[in-house]
């Protein structure tokens, strides 16, 4: 399979609107700390699913070349990881919509005027698409109700999404995300920030080390950081773009 981190910001995207700091500033040059909202696509040569539909969607499919989407797969209600959809709805209609019942509920509400094919997915549970085995688990994200992470499994591999989490995720999940080839981390900012509702990068190494994970990439990454050069010396930051084949 290979993924595509999409989108690799945090809410207000960087640069954010107003802020002048070096990372927003690299952002407005140009760099790769430009990072618009959360999306990510996942490719076998059977099709193409997409974990969340952040508000740059349009732009993301555009600049990535993708005609067309064989499924969306949402792990939780947050603006940043949904609102997106709206971008592609009116080019291609009936997209196949995965997820648990209370974001689908949520989502689906907040989008009533438009009507994707619903499956209603259970945590825990795998499901298939396009020759793959989805599964959500349960993280920590309040006030989220019920957010979710996603293991991905084709044959051996694993691939494991923490989707946007605190550290302190249950012991039955911590089970189901053990040793993933690439583990896809939320962590939003540097330890040195103060941080509720996300991990920072301390706490994202440190579930990386819990559960055995082969390699860790960062995302859902704010203006905190240093400029993406600068910090991605000592800190696996993802970026958007980044393709990752396993
Ligand atoms: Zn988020
Ligand atoms: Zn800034
Ligand atoms: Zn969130």
């Amino acid at each position: 399979m290979k993924i595509t981190l999409l989108g690799t910001g945090d809410a207000p995207g960087t640069p954010v609107i107003g802020c002048t700091c070096p990372t927003c500033t690299d952002a407005h040059n140009g760099g790769r700390s430009k990072r618009t909202r959360s999306s990510i696509l996942i490719e076998t040569e059977k099709g193409k699913v997409l974990v969340d539909t952040g508000p740059d969607l349009r732009s993301q499919l555009l600049g990535s070349g993708v005609q067309y989407i064989d499924g969306v797969i949402w792990t939780h209600t947050h603006y940043d990881h949904f609102a997106g959809f709206a971008e592609f709805h009116r080019v291609q209609y009936n997209v196949d919509v995965y997820g648990i019942k209370e974001t689908l509920d949520y989502i689906l509400e907040y989008l009533h005027y438009m009507h994707p094919r619903r499956h209603e997915v259970r945590m825990y549970t795998p499901f298939f698409l396009i020759g793959l085995e989805f599964t959500l688990f349960e993280v920590v994200h309040p006030p989220a109700k019920r957010p979710a992470g996603v293991i991905i499994k084709e044959g051996k591999k694993k691939v494991v999404i923490t989707g946007d989490t605190q550290r302190n995720i249950s012991s039955r999940s911590l089970e189901v995300m053990i040793c993933p080839d690439i583990l896809i981390a939320d962590a939003i900012v540097p330890p040195t920030i103060g941080v509720k509702k996300h991990m920072n990068s301390e706490e994202a190494l440190d579930l990386a080390r819990e559960i055995r994970a082969k390699k860790v990439v960062f995302t859902h990454l704010s203006h905190y950081f240093a400029p993406h050069d600068v910090a991605s010396k000592e800190l696996p930051l993802g970026f958007d773009g980044m393709e990752i084949d396993i």
